[in-house]
């Protein structure tokens, strides 16, 4: 049988099991329902069943207790409800029992009616007193007392009723109160839940929004995933690859660490060694220059020793297309050590022509002997006769002034001699490109031993006593602008010449260009003067500077290389005409500057105290290539041809003369 339960400890307890159900707000009661009601309203919904008790005393009360609806449920109430239902009349000690039975256990039980003023006693016992006679006052006292007894208990246990219900009455508008302010909490709590839940609702969009964007990202980053993934794979396989070389590195930088020590225990013993060697190389070095210097003063030596003066002889061979000399007309006799010993002498027959017309026998030939410090015959080399000269052209390396002549009759072979053949021909190539070749080669040997060299040439013709550059370039090219030979300044030795080009070389190139040009400029002059250069004097000089800056030594020198002009005479039997008049003119200006040479070279070999370099132009730019330091090789060149036989007896006979001159002891221009 279910326990009965107080209508509100029922709402509380249904309260109490909803409250775990707040974040379920469907479930709770919804506003504008009953729950809505505060604690006032449930009193004010409680006031009737309190006025209704009031009227109809304690039945009507008891039926208040009624655990179920009066008290919560608005329910219309029906006319049979209000009115309680009438119990059967009950009086004596029953009443009371029925009461508090009624009482006891809660129950709603027929409401007691109201008993109307006048009416019957209660009976007592259940049972029907018996009617008293009218008379037995005593025995209806007795019951009138009995039954006020009654009404006097039941009065008291009803107000006992009474205030246990106003109790329970309060209690329940206190638990009404306690339940409103809990609703209200419920209420905001209600607000906020579904606050919350909008929030929710709103976040969970969102979410769903961002799901759906993430899952987007997703698929894009898991393309990308796959993209790596692939990447990865290939990756893995370079990681390998380069594992493997790694390893193979390894390897080899093993290897070559290996080496390494060893390379540096090599290098090591090298480097001790390497001192050893700078030391000796000092200490040759030391030797080296010892044994150059020597050499220099040995080289000197014997180039005095070959004399200071030199001249050689050499015979051009016959061109083509000219006569054929007669046999024995020149020859070269041997040394005394024969045909092995290079020739020095020359031997001219001359036919006297006179003698044998007048006589009508055949002509007699007179032999004419010349000795020089060697003859070259006709089948001579360009490269034969450099050979000789190049120990001569190294002493101006060493600081002594060298000046080499080509002395001749016109068509001797000066020029060749000179400058070379035409054509480019490098056989053919003459003096001046070998001297500067040989130059420049032994310059930079002895640049190993600590020496610079620096050169630097000129090139001028003097003509007529007047000089002329032959580097001129530009404007000034081909034109004869006069040159002065000057002093380099006051009071030095050096000769300089005003308006002349001063180029400095260091290749052959530069001085193959330097010879060009200065055909170029002869070539141009000779449009206006026929054949002038075979009637002026061609002076190629190199001025030669030397220094070693370890031990502090200088040296310069010039080298000069002179084609001079023309040594033939005038045919004193020749009318003169016009043209002739000029030719002396030049002839008596050659001859003139030719004899000074003589005279000058004579004077310096009896080492007179006037020496007539300025007596020509020649003379005068060669004077520090002249003299005492200096050393001097003449070429005489002579024509094959007997026809030429009278000049080349007389530039024989003049070469001869040079050659009997000693020049004094050179000394280095040392500084
Ligand atoms: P020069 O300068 O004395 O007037 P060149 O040097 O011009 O004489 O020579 C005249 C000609 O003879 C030129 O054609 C030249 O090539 C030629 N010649 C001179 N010497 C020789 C030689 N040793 N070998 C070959 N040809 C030569
Ligand atoms: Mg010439």
């Amino acid at each position: 049988m279910e326990p009965q339960r107080s209508p509100l400890l029922e709402v509380r307890g249904n309260i109490e099991l909803k409250r775990p159900l707040v974040k379920a707000p469907s479930r709770l009661p919804l506003p504008g329902t009953r729950f809505k009601r505060g604690p006032d309203q449930m009193e004010d919904a409680l006031e009737p069943e309190k006025k209704r008790t009031r009227g109809l005393n304690t039945v009507t009360k008891i039926a208040t207790s009624h655990p179920r609806p009066p008290a919560l449920t608005v329910r219309p109430q029906t006319q049979s409800q209000t009115t309680a239902p009438k119990v059967p009349k009950k009086t004596g000690p029953h009443c009371s029992t029925a009461i508090g039975t009624v009482l006891k256990n809660q129950k709603p039980g027929p409401a007691v009616p109201a008993q109307k003023p006048g009416a019957a006693p209660p009976t007592l016992g259940g049972k029907k007193p018996t009617k008293r006679p009218a008379w037995d006052l005593k025995g209806q006292l007795c019951d009138l007392n009995a039954e006020l007894k009654c009404y006097r208990e039941r009065t008291q246990t009803l107000n006992q009723e009474n205030q246990q219900l106003q109790d329970q009455l309060k209690e329940a508008q206190q638990q009404a109160r306690a339940l409103g302010a809990e609703c209200r909490t419920l209420e905001g709590e209600l607000a906020r839940v579904q606050a919350q839940a909008e929030q929710g609702q709103q976040e969970l969009g969102n979410l769903r929004a961002r799901v759906l964007e993430l899952e987007e990202q997703l698929g894009t980053q898991q393309g990308l995933v796959q993209e790596l993934q692939k990447e990865q794979v290939g990756l893995q396989e370079e990681r390998r690859g380069l594992a493997a070389r790694l390893e193979e590195q390894e390897r080899r930088l093993q290897a070559s660490e290996v080496a390494l020590s060893g390379s540096q225990a090599e290098v090591a013993s090298l480097r001790q060694e390497a001192d050893t060697q700078a030391a000796l190389l000092v200490e040759q070095g030391e030797r080296l220059h010892g044994l150059e210097m020597e050499r220099r003063r040995l080289h000197n030596q014997l180039q005095e020793l070959k004399g200071n003066i030199r001249v050689f002889c050499r015979v051009r061979p016959v061109l083509p297309g000219e006569p054929t000399p007669s046999p024995g007309f020149l020859l070269f006799p041997s040394g005394p050590g024969g045909s092995s010993d290079p020739p020095t002498r020359l031997s001219v027959s001359r036919s006297d022509e006179r003698r044998g017309t007048l006589s009508g026998t055949p002509a007699p030939t007179t032999r004419h002997d010349f000795s020089f410090d060697r003859v070259f015959p006709p089948g001579s080399g360009q490269d034969q006769v450099f050979e000789e000269i190049a120990m001569l052209v190294q002493s101006a390396l060493d600081g002594y002034p060298v000046c080499i002549f080509a002395y001749g009759q016109t068509g001797s072979g000066k020029t060749f001699t000179m400058e070379g053949g035409p054509g480019g021909d490098p056989q053919a190539e003459g003096l001046i490109p070998r001297a500067l070749r040989h130059l420049f080669s032994v310059a930079q040997e002895l640049g190993g031993q600590g020496w610079t060299y620096s050169f630097v040439a000129s090139y001028v013709e003097i003509y007529n006593e007047t000089v002329r550059d032959l580097l001129a370039t530009g404007t000034r090219k081909g034109q004869s602008s006069e040159c002065e030979i000057r002093r380099a300044g006051p009071g030095s030795e050096e000769l300089t010449v005003t308006n002349a080009r001063y180029v400095p070389v260091s290749c052959e190139k530069e001085v193959e260009a330097l010879l060009q040009l200065a055909r170029q400029n002869r070539a141009v002059a000779r449009t206006s003067q026929n054949e002038r250069s075979s009637r002026s004097h061609s002076v190629f000089q190199l001025q030669i500077s030397g220094e070693h800056a370890g031990r502090g030594l200088q040296c310069a020198a010039p080298l000069s290389l002179v084609d001079l002009a023309g040594s033939e005479r005038l045919d004193p039997g020749l009318a003169l005409g016009p043209g002739e008049r000029e030719r002396l003119r030049e002839t008596q200006a050659i001859n003139s500057s030719l004899s000074t040479l003589g005279l000058v070279i004579m004077a310096l070999s009896n080492k007179e105290s006037h020496v007539p370099y300025r007596n020509s132009k020649l003379t005068y730019l060669l004077q520090n290539s002249l003299g005492g330091s200096a050393k001097m090789l003449m070429f005489v060149n002579i024509s094959p041809l007997e026809e030429n036989v009278s000049e080349s007896l007389n530039s024989l006979r003049f070469a001869s003369k040079v050659n009997q001159c000693v020049i004094g002891t050179a000394q280095a221009n040392r500084k």
